[in-house]
């Protein structure tokens, strides 16, 4: 089912996306690049002193929506066919191109008649015709599933639906029967590909709106869309029932907030936002260690972002990091910056 050669028995999966040059980056910088791609696993940032990394795949320019998808999106799928919970996270300084990997266009259909739509929408085709799928295998067992979508935003530690722009500053709550969720936050239920694509198309627009009226950039919130899928079956007269999430992220730019000069609000928005991002680091770095048994703490609750998604990382769950990076000399420090992250995502 899975597919061996990406996910071995790691939980965690890196992959590199190196997107084209830009024809701002040529016309600052010409063709001057800062990393080399040594092959499909390892890329060199070519600056000083040179260093060589090494990922689960690295992904040069060239590579599609379509094959990107099938090496990253399809196990991921196959994954919570078989239960697991996943996510799957765009990092990047802005601009590096996770907006694309995630989404690309969505605007014009999925992927039949469009190859610039980009993970998610993939995703959904994929995980419905799975469903399809497993539904006549297992009829005999009275398979069947049920599907929410919820499309959340974070932005400054607070959580916005953007399935109800009017609801802001949701709040995160546990409990023994759903686990951690967010409160009154909006969940439709979508029985095909179509219908989620429409929730996402509808989410991605009011995150736009959002980010206009209240006048800051989108690359500074972290965006979630959830899929949250039941299936039940019989088996020997028995009842059985399962629940598994799975997660695609859209994150917050990488690049170092400028904190300098910035006051109140701006303030707390900068260090928020490293918050958010450097939680994430910390907490992938603790599973690491834990599956090591070098440590026991994982510190979910230090950020929004790694408390809501807390179920979907670590323990039975799979994680698959798209480190997204400039190949411009422009983008030297922030590539190098990006690749020692997913570089700590992948070893520590
Ligand atoms: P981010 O979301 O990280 O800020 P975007 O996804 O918005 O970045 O990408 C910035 C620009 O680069 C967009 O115009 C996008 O279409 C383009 N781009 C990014 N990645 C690629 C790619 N792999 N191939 C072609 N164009 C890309
Ligand atoms: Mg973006």
């Amino acid at each position: 089912q899975e597919d061996p050669s990406f996910w071995k028995d790691n939980n965690v999966q890196v992959v590199i996306r190196v997107r084209p040059l830009s024809s701002s980056e040529i016309s600052v910088q010409g063709e001057k690049r800062c990393v080399r791609q040594d092959s499909g696993q390892s890329i060199t940032w070519t600056c000083h002193p040179e260093s060589r990394f090494t990922f689960d795949l690295v992904a040069d320019e060239h590579i599609t929506q379509e094959s990107l998808f099938k090496v990253a999106g399809v196990p991921m799928v196959e994954n919570c066919m078989a239960g697991y919970n996943s996510c799957m996270f765009a990092y990047g300084q802005t601009g590096s191109g996770k907006t694309h990997t995630m989404l690309g266009d969505i605007e014009n259909g999925t992927r039949r008649n469009n190859e610039n739509c980009g993970m998610t929408p993939r995703v959904f085709e994929h995980l419905f015709l799975r469903i399809q799928k497993e539904k006549e295998i297992r009829r005999d067992e009275k398979l069947s599933f049920t599907c929410k979508c919820s499309f959340l935003e974070i932005y400054n530690e607070q959580i916005l639906d953007l399935l109800n722009p009017n609801a802001t500053n949701l709040q995160l709550r546990e409990d023994a029967k759903r686990g951690m969720h967010v409160e009154n936050l909006t969940e439709h239920e979508v029985s095909n590909a179509r219908e989620a694509l429409q929730q996402l198309i509808e989410g991605a627009a009011n995150r736009k709106v959002a980010s206009t009226n209240m006048n800051r950039a989108s690359s500074r919130s972290h965006s979630v869309f959830t899929c949250l899928i039941e299936s039940k079956w019989e088996s020997q007269g028995i009842k059985h029932h399962r629940f598994s999430h799975l997660n695609l992220v859209d994150l917050a730019g990488s690049e170092r907030q400028k904190s300098s000069g910035a006051e109140g609000e701006r303030l707390k928005e900068a260090s928020n936002i490293n918050k958010s991002l450097s939680t994430l680091g910390h907490v992938i770095t603790s599973l690491i260690a834990v599956s090591n048994k070098k440590s026991q703490h994982v510190p979910y609750r230090d950020s929004k972002l790694t408390f809501l998604l807390q179920d979907s990382l670590g323990g039975n769950s799979k994680t698959t990091i798209i480190a997204n990076i400039s190949p411009s000399s422009c983008c030297a420090a922030e590539t190098l910056s990006t690749l020692k992250f997913a570089q700590r995502a992948k070893h520590i």
